[in-house]
């Protein structure tokens, strides 16, 4: 696995059942996931003449930033789930939205920038209020600027620090979703119920999950797009489609060709975890069953670690540790919560947020 930080732990403690060992690779010393497996401490295009890698039967990453010249140099070795193709689309923003696209999917307008008289043009021809994006490396809020008025653009030029980028029309959503689709090596597909996302200074605070008030129809159209991605990209593995929700319709921002923090819910929410359907597809195995096993929320802990015992002490919460050292904006942990029925689980969500160190982290 390229990558060793929470969600290789998450995929490992899955893939321990079912016999899997594993190797991570990861740069840093003493990462998430190494206590489970042998990690190599070493840049990800290091592995390629690694005698670790002949005994792999399947290469995996759980980040999306895995330069792809490493994945590719690695498949020529091993196979590599998901294909190093749904990285390079992954990681450019115009090549993502370009792909959508062409695909027929619905997305935001949008137009490459790669100066700053081309974005005054782009503000022009997109109108206000827009967003900059960096094509490249932008996640969780990072690397953007919201433009209100043309005077903004010398600002947010600067911002993205004159990087290659891509302007998008502002969409006045109603509510983030997100869909977990899990593709198998023989095309099998799956897919989660979608989930209502709910974030602060660009980090996923909250996911609901069934997303309440979710109609067939809502659900049917995300697994159309979804199906469209997966076919096109020749996908294994989960990915995760991240959608806005405007008057009934379905419009994509972005895709992560990984298991998804929208997703951590899925351990103790559904029949089969995320992790466990990933490594289910990676391996060629028949995929499990992806449906909801009771209302869940999953509370990401960022920046700040509560109490174990008082968070635990409120009835079917479930707490994740990551082992991370507590750091403004980082994630460290997640609780995710059930409920018989709504009810009962907001009165278990406002518990939970009552808490020390739950909400009150930036
Ligand atoms: P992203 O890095 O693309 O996931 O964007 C981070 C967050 O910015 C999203 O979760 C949205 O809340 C918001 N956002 C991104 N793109 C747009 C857009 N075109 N219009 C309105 N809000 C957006």
């Amino acid at each position: 696995m390229l990558g060793a930080g929470q969600l290789g732990r998450m995929l490992a403690l899955a893939g321990i059942p079912l016999d899997c060992s594993f190797v991570f690779v990861d740069p840093s010393p003493g990462a998430p996931a190494a206590a489970l497996g042998q990690q190599l401490v070493c840049d990800y295009l290091d592995p390629v003449g690694h005698a670790a890698l002949a005994q792999c039967d399947v290469v995996t990453y759980e980040f999306e930033s895995v330069p792809v010249e490493a994945a590719v140099a690695i498949a020529a070795r091993v196979p590599v789930f998901p294909p190093p193709r749904a990285l390079r689309v992954a990681q450019d923003r115009f090549a993502e939205k370009s792909c959508f696209r062409e695909l027929g999917i619905g997305s935001a307008p949008f137009a490459a920038v790669a100066s700053e008289a081309e974005l005054l043009a782009a503000v022009r021809q997109l109108g206000l209020p827009a967003v900059l994006k960096t094509r490249r490396l932008g996640y969780d809020g990072k690397g953007q600027f919201v433009l209100k008025r043309e005077e903004d653009v010398p600002a947010a030029w600067a911002a993205v620090r004159g990087a290659p980028s891509i302007l998008e029309g502002f969409v006045r959503f109603e509510r983030e979703l997100s869909l977990l689709a899990v593709r198998g090596r023989d095309g099998q597909t799956a897919f989660y119920p979608l989930v209502e996302n709910q974030h602060a200074h660009g980090i996923l605070r909250k996911t609901w999950a069934p997303a309440p008030r979710l109609s067939q129809a809502l659900q049917s159209g995300a697994e159309a797009y979804a199906t469209r991605i997966l076919e096109h990209l020749d996908y294994v593995g989960v990915l995760a489609v991240e959608l806005f929700e405007v008057s009934g319709a379905l419009l994509v921002n972005e895709i992560a060709p990984r298991v998804h923090n929208s997703g951590h819910y899925s351990i103790e929410g559904s029949r089969t975890s995320q992790f466990e359907n990933h490594l289910r597809a990676i391996l060629g195995l028949p995929l499990g069953d992806t449906a909801a096993l009771a209302p869940s929320c999953m509370l990401n802990l960022v920046g700040t670690l509560p109490s174990s015992a008082t968070v635990l002490a409120v009835r079917d919460a479930h707490l994740h540790l990551y082992g991370k050292s507590a750091r403004p904006g980082r994630k460290v942990g997640h609780i995710t919560v059930r409920g018989a029925d709504d009810a009962e689980l907001a009165a278990r969500v406002a518990a939970l947020q009552a808490i020390p160190g739950v909400c009150d982290s930036d």
